[in-house]
């Protein structure tokens, strides 16, 4: 086990309509990550389920990524990214159970209407309030997220973030309210887990999605799934940093990272992952 990459978006995203598979496998077998977990847009409802896969793809997503494995000794897993969207519980229920998926991501990119993504609609989210009330809103909806056990890790856990710079402001952990620390003992009851993602730094945030903080209050909180992503969407960042989000876990107080398979997860130790990464 060397490094790990579990966020990365090929062809079916279409926010990343060039990028191949067989890339993203000589990336890995070049940079020594050993296991990549495809998780592509699955994007239900809004006006951006134009950049997610269609329902009638999925089938043949997962092929692509299983016919690819014939030929790797980099572990392929087949995931998805899917948008939390209260209301569309049972419909999520019927796209995961029905598919042999082996891992899967929880985002919240919208928050009641607003899309985060988007630097012009960011704006508003965080207009004339105190980023408290606007850190509070973010956390209730990734909270009810984390409730439907839908998901096994959610993806990026301080993603409202994003746009905050470009308009002036910053979050500080203090800045991040009340509702936190409740999704995150929510998390710790439900075993779902967070993952650290590296994109965050590559956006001009800074640092990286979530800041070290909340890492730590994660650990504190029980939480015991994590994993590190790169949120690639193309093979030039595959692996991205990974090797320095594996040490931020570390010195939050976390031992070991989680790989997963038919969705089971198994912890793997960080340091051992750290020193294979190094005798590359
Ligand atoms: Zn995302
Ligand atoms: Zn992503």
């Amino acid at each position: 086990m060397s490094l790990i990459d579990y966020h990365i978006h090929e062809r079916h995203s279409r926010d990343a309509a060039t990028a191949k598979i067989p890339e993203y496998i000589v990336a890995a077998e070049a940079r020594g990550v050993s296991e990549i977990a495809f998780t592509t847009h699955m994007i239900t409802v809004g006006p951006d389920v134009d950049i997610s896969i269609c329902e009638e793809e999925i089938s043949e997503y997962i092929g692509e990524i299983r016919a690819a494995q014939e030929g790797t000794r980099v572990r392929l897993l087949a995931g998805l990214e899917v948008d939390y969207f209260p209301g569309e519980e049972r419909h999520l229920e019927t796209i995961l159970g029905g598919n042999d998926f082996d891992f899967i991501l929880g985002s919240t990119h919208y928050i009641n209407g607003v899309d985060i993504g988007s630097q012009t609609q960011a704006g508003g989210f965080f207009a004339n309030r105190p980023i408290r009330e606007a850190a509070d809103e973010y956390y209730r909806v990734w909270k009810r997220a984390i409730e439907t056990g839908l998901f096994d890790v959610m993806a990026h856990p301080d993603y409202w973030r994003k746009y905050l710079h470009h308009y002036g402001r910053t979050a500080a952990w203090g800045d991040f309210g009340q509702v936190v620390f409740d999704a995150l003992d929510a998390a710790a009851e439900h075993g779902v887990g967070i993952e650290v993602n590296t994109a965050g730094e590559r956006s001009g945030t800074g640092h990286y999605y979530p800041l070290q903080e909340f890492l730590v209050a994660a650990h504190e909180a029980g939480v015991k799934a994590v994993t590190v992503g790169s949120d690639s969407h193309t093979a030039g960042t595959l692996g991205y940093h990974l090797e320095d989000a594996a040490r931020q876990l570390k010195a939050a107080g976390f031992t070991h990272m989680s790989t997963f398979r038919g969705r089971r997860n198994t912890r793997v130790g960080i340091d051992e992952i750290l020193k294979r990464a190094h005798s590359h």
